[in-house]
């Protein structure tokens, strides 16, 4: 069953999108559904999806992407006050692609982290993105830090990142020649990329599988229906 969160009841003052059944947006979403008119100005819209997803960010649109691949017969919309997309944390983080090491054995975290940059690697290729995948070296600098650093690297062995190896104090010269440490570990599955770059593809996608963007649409209040609407998944 999923939810379904149905009215936007005009709390959305400052919307841009009007939600039109007729031909294709200047967007250029795909036909049969509610889209968005793109740069047209408009009082309130009165339009309902089955899911609205708050927040263009990549989170936002990580799940509005998996969500229609899933269920594509459902409506989708992703809300967004700005006037682009992923221009907060996700357009100012340090763009790295974490291997999973530092997470709890077991715990969602540490599988989610490891499978999802794996996930994100081919993603990447998939789509050409730019990503380095140039590794990563977590170094023990003083003697009293190595059990600490050889209890991390057992952990992210039991966490399933690949291509851990503990490397002593020449190798580690010889993969950084600026770096000093008496023992590290070498993780090379950590790597960089644009994460706006990887969001606005999300976007792509989930626009290209029918669903609507609406940027300058900030959410002020939410609803619940009291009742299923006829299209509602849960009435059929
Ligand atoms: C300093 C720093 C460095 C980081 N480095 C990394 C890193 O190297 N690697 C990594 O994987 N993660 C990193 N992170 C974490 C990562 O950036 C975040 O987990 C991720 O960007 C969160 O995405 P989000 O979509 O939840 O948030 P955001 O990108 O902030 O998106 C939220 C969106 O919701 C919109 N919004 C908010 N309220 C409303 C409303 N009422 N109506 C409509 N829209 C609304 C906002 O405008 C925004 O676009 C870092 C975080 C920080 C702070």
């Amino acid at each position: 069953m999923v939810p379904a969160l149905r009215y936007l009841v005009g709390a959305c003052g400052r919307a841009r999108g009007l939600f039109a059944g007729g031909s294709p947006g200047a967007c250029g979403f795909a036909s049969g559904r509610p889209r968005p008119l793109c740069g047209g100005s408009r009082s309130a819209s009165t339009s309902s999806f089955d899911i609205v997803i708050v927040g263009g960010g990549i989170v936002g649109l990580a799940s509005a992407r998996a969500l229609i691949l899933r269920h594509p017969s459902l409506s989708i919309g992703v809300l967004e006050k700005e006037k682009d997309l992923a221009v907060h944390q996700t357009g100012h983080n340090s763009g790295v692609i974490h291997s999973g090491i530092y997470y709890k054995p077991e715990s969602l975290k540490a599988k989610l982290c490891v499978q999802g940059a794996a996930l994100l690697y081919e993603y990447c290729q998939q789509k050409g993105i730019s990503y380095k995948q140039c590794g990563k070296l977590i170094v023990a600098v003083e003697q009293e830090e190595i059990p600490r650093l050889q209890a991390l690297y057992e952990k992210g062995l039991q966490n399933g990142v690949p291509g851990l190896r503990l490397i002593q104090q020449e190798d580690i010269k010889k993969k950084e020649p600026y770096c000093r440490g008496l023992m590290a570990i070498d993780c090379p599955h950590t790597g960089i990329v644009d994460y706006r770059q990887v969001a606005l593809s999300f976007a792509q996608d989930f626009q290209e599988a029918g669903g609507s963007v609406l940027t300058n649409f900030e959410v002020k209040g939410i609803e619940m229906a009291k009742e299923s609407p006829s299209r509602s998944i849960d009435a059929e």
